[in-house]
């Protein structure tokens, strides 16, 4: 059975309009299972409707491949830890790259394909875009991959001239890209081999350069490279569905950059040039003044006991911890006992967009205690205790105090300016940007030392 053209049309329509449903669903906790729903139904409907377009032959290797790929997916992310979701969405923009770039060869070298004139040249675009856009997509989100799982460390690598460098890259491939254009029939081979070579090193350096602290702009970037990787690749395949998702995941990760950019007061251009930040894993007072008092679990609980406000600031710790089942236990007996109790979530706490409270809602947090930075941030002066648990570049006031600090002008949640101040951490070390902490030398803060998920079971203990 085969579509015909109209029907083809309007099932990639109905996809269409079900991805911008999904889009929309996942922007609210609330919606977000729904979201996911209509994303998949979509998703079944392009595949679908793509296999039946009459375009699609060989299904002798389609469908095994399809069980095979499906099967991987279905065990990497059933088994993927919430912690390590940022690698596996970076290694996944790896694929999108490296499909484009096989599709745009595949595309090019195709022996029944016989384009001419202004045709020909539309198409051979098409294919050095794709193949440019999905080279660099898959090199730098593999370097990505590897410095969210710490195989190659935080800190950026400034080369001499770098920028100089990443110039006459682009304007070499702006070069072999006329030589490709130039070369009649399939003679382009040897510039376009020679750009993804070139393009290739260009995603490596550019990612390399890129530092610990402005990792999360680089993972929504390279989605939307994805995204724009996908949607060339359905130009070339002339896939209409494929160029709405592209267009879809493109734009939306762009809006997304800019929304971490902002969140983090960093301009977008600054970020993709580099340079910024460092390593991570430092001793994180380096020359502050003034002396770390720790508590303990019993103390903690006694200042919980006591307080009437409380704000809960969550960070990359809790996740690794696993503790917010214990932090959502202890929420519910504080709040049993007529306190107020809310969460700070900080727009880049943990490790991707929005990891803290898909966390809290897996423990069952009500919502509307868990509020936006911008919500709470003028309410710590009337806090009796603010509980870091976790985190710490995003609770950090050198961003606000020190302009020579990496992270300077960064908004932070002002946990300091409560009247206690407690961080559940396991040791002194820095968080992700690598940078000091002097919250932690404070007067009205005591550390209290341990696996957030230990330290947390002691207090619910002592409650
Ligand atoms: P940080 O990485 O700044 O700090 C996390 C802290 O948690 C560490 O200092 C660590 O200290 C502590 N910790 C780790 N494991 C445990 C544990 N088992 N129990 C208790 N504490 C633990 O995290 P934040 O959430 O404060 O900030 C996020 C950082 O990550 C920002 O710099 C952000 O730019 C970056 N980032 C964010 C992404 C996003 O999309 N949200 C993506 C990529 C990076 P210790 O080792 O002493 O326990």
């Amino acid at each position: 059975m085969t579509m015909n053209p109209q029907m083809l049309g309007a099932a990639y329509l109905a996809a269409g309009a079900l991805f911008i449903l999904s889009l929309n669903g996942l922007s609210n906790q609330e919606s977000a299972r729904r979201g996911n729903l209509f994303g998949i139904i979509g998703m079944i409907i392009a595949v679908g409707a793509t296999i039946l377009s009459g375009n699609v032959s060989n299904f002798g290797i389609l469908f095994p491949a399809m069980i095979v790929g499906g099967i991987i997916g279905t065990v990497v992310a059933m088994k993927v830890e919430m912690t390590s979701m940022p690698e596996l969405v970076a290694g996944f923009h790896s694929l999108v790259g490296l499909a484009a770039v096989l599709v745009g060869y595949s595309s090019y070298m195709d022996p029944t394909a016989h384009f001419e004139g202004s045709e020909k040249a539309i198409h051979d675009v098409e294919v050095y875009l794709g193949v440019f856009i999905g080279i660099i997509t898959f090199t730098g989100s593999i370097i990505a991959f590897c410095k969210l799982k710490g195989v190659i460390g935080g800190k950026p690598l400034t080369l001499p001239g770098r920028h100089l460098l990443n110039l006459i890259g682009i304007i070499a491939c702006l070069v072999l890209g006329y030589m490709f254009l130039k070369a009649g029939g399939h003679n382009g081979m040897m510039p376009l081999l020679i750009m993804t070579l070139i393009a290739g090193i260009i995603g490596i350096h550019l990612v390399m350069a890129i530092g610990g602290a402005d990792m999360p702009v680089v993972v929504s970037m390279l989605n939307s490279y994805s995204g724009w990787a996908a949607a060339a690749t359905g130009f070339m395949l002339g896939n209409t569905a494929l160029i709405v998702v592209g267009a879809l995941v493109g734009s939306s990760g762009a809006i997304l950059s800019y929304i971490m950019c902002r969140a983090m007061n960093r301009s977008f251009i600054s970020v993709i040039l580099g340079g910024f930040g460092t390593g991570g894993g430092a001793a994180a007072v380096g020359d502050e003044e003034g002396e770390v008092t720790s508590a303990s679990a019993e103390e903690v609980a006694g200042l919980l006991k006591d307080a009437s406000n409380v704000i809960i600031v969550p960070g990359y710790g809790m996740a690794v911890a696993q503790a917010q089942t214990t932090v959502s236990e202890i929420v519910k007996k504080l709040r049993a006992k007529g306190k107020n109790v809310r969460f700070g979530i900080h727009p880049v706490a943990g490790r991707l967009p929005g990891h803290m409270n898909v966390l809290l809602a897996e423990a069952k947090v009500p919502y509307d205690i868990v509020l936006e930075m911008d919500e709470l941030n003028d309410d710590f002066p009337d806090t009796d205790v603010s509980l870091v648990i976790g985190a710490n570049d995003i609770v950090n006031p050198s961003a606000q105090t020190d302009p020579n600090s990496p992270i300077a002008g960064m908004p932070v949640l002002e946990v300091w300016k409560a009247a206690s101040c407690i961080v559940l951490k396991r040791s002194m070390a820095s968080g992700y940007a690598g940078v000091d902490n002097p919250l932690f030398l404070k007067d009205n803060t005591d550390m209290l030392f341990g696996d957030a998920k230990d330290t947390m079971d002691e207090v619910l203990k002592h409650l």
